[in-house]
């Protein structure tokens, strides 16, 4: 009891699928993070949890009562959207208050809890005032005390922070995590930006075309991404993918691709057995890279260094992203100490280790994971 149930969810519009056979639960308490690129059908399926779109097939449960066919202003949902949904011709106060009037909450509950609700926000000197002549901050925090002055079942924010300055977003996040805490209800939060999804979310769930393509946390989707999909959405830098062939030598595995030979650890043999000379994607985050000589982590032999020039430094804090030209069609992306990479020269050779340990695999058909032992 409790959960945010969604099952079997289907939903074309316009003749195409957009949402695809979706399912997960949320548990009471949870913050559930949708994450995934514009257009891979996030909004639809908040919106068909709501109601404002009907399902084709699949059900809805929300605390156990099944409201697939429930109209949304039944099914008892706290929702947030991106552009807040505020009615412009209302006071901050009239707007918090509206939902519980429109259900018919007697007067006292109503009184009692819209200012405490402003308080809490700290909309408390603004009640009076016309939302629309509100800052997008504020305006957005009206939105958060509408949605937490109702005693919902489940709540759903739809890119609630993407209309904010990068420094409202951050006081808007634990604005939000701060309604999620004191109503310990189930929640889904739908993002475009991973670093919004990796600090609120309890699980995160990428979608990609209209599917679930893995649920996780965001040590899983860096280190164990179940698909290329995953593999190159999330992560900053972009993780290097680079398609090659598995080719045996001197009875080890070794992916191999111009100029690029790296042995496998003998993890792979069994998965792989059956990939022959198939060519696969391989898949390396640039943080798993180190130069030689300088890893305590891992060795670093001929079996696992890719030699190239040097082809851009671009320093971040602490660290950079030096670009590696392996070929005309090849470049990879490191980060490195700051220290290392202020060492480096434009245009000079350069060779780099990879841990042998972060290697991912994929098949290249199915674009799925190829797991290790
Ligand atoms: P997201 O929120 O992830 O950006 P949306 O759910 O808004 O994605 O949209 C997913 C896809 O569905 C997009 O390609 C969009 O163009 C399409 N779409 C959304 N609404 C409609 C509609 N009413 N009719 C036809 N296509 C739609
Ligand atoms: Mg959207």
């Amino acid at each position: 009891m409790g959960q945010l149930q969604v099952i079997d969810v289907i939903k074309h519009l316009g003749g195409n699928l957009i949402v695809n056979q979706v399912s997960f639960t949320v548990e009471e308490g949870e913050f559930f993070v949708l994450l995934g690129p514009s257009g891979s059908g996030k909004s639809t399926l908040l919106r068909l949890i709501c109601g404002l779109e009907e399902i084709e097939s699949g059900q809805i449960i929300v605390d156990g009562r099944d409201v697939s066919r429930v109209p949304p202003r039944e099914r008892n949902l706290g929702m947030v959207f991106q552009d807040y949904g505020l009615y412009p011709n209302m006071n901050v106060y009239q707007n918090i208050a509206y939902g519980l009037e429109a259900r018919g909450e007697k007067r006292a509950v109503i009184e009692e809890r819209v200012p405490a609700a402003a308080d809490r926000l700290g909309l408390s000197e603004l009640l009076q005032f016309n939302v629309v002549d509100l800052s997008g901050g504020e305006q957005q925090r009206v939105a958060l005390a509408r949605a937490m002055v109702k005693d919902a079942d489940a709540y759903l924010y739809d890119e609630p922070l993407s209309n904010l300055d990068p420094k409202l977003r951050h006081k808007a996040r634990r604005d939000i995590m701060f309604v999620h805490r004191e109503k310990r209800k189930p929640s889904v939060y739908v993002t475009h930006d991973q670093a919004e999804a990796f600090a609120m979310g309890d699980r995160i769930a990428v979608m990609g075309d209209g599917r679930l393509q893995q649920i996780g946390s965001t040590e899983d989707l860096i280190h164990n991404p179940a698909s290329v999909f995953v593999a190159g959405f999330v992560g900053s830098p972009p993780i290097n993918l680079i398609e090659g062939d598995i080719v045996t030598q001197n009875d080890r595995l070794h992916f191999t691709r111009e100029r690029i030979n790296l042995a496998l650890p003998d993890k792979w043999k069994s998965p792989l057995g059956s990939y022959g000379s198939q060519r696969v994607v391989l898949g390396i985050r640039p943080d798993a890279f180190a130069k030689p000589g300088l890893s305590d982590e891992f060795e670093i032999t001929f079996d696992n260094t890719i030699d190239g020039k040097v082809d851009f430094i671009e320093p971040l804090l602490g660290e950079a992203v030096v670009g590696l030209r392996v070929s005309d069609r090849i470049n990879i992306s490191a980060t490195l100490d700051d220290s290392l990479a202020e060492q480096l020269i434009e245009g000079e050779s350069m060779a780099l280790g990879v841990n042998p340990d972060r290697i991912l695999l994929f098949d290249i058909q199915t674009q799925q994971a190829i797991k290790p032992e």
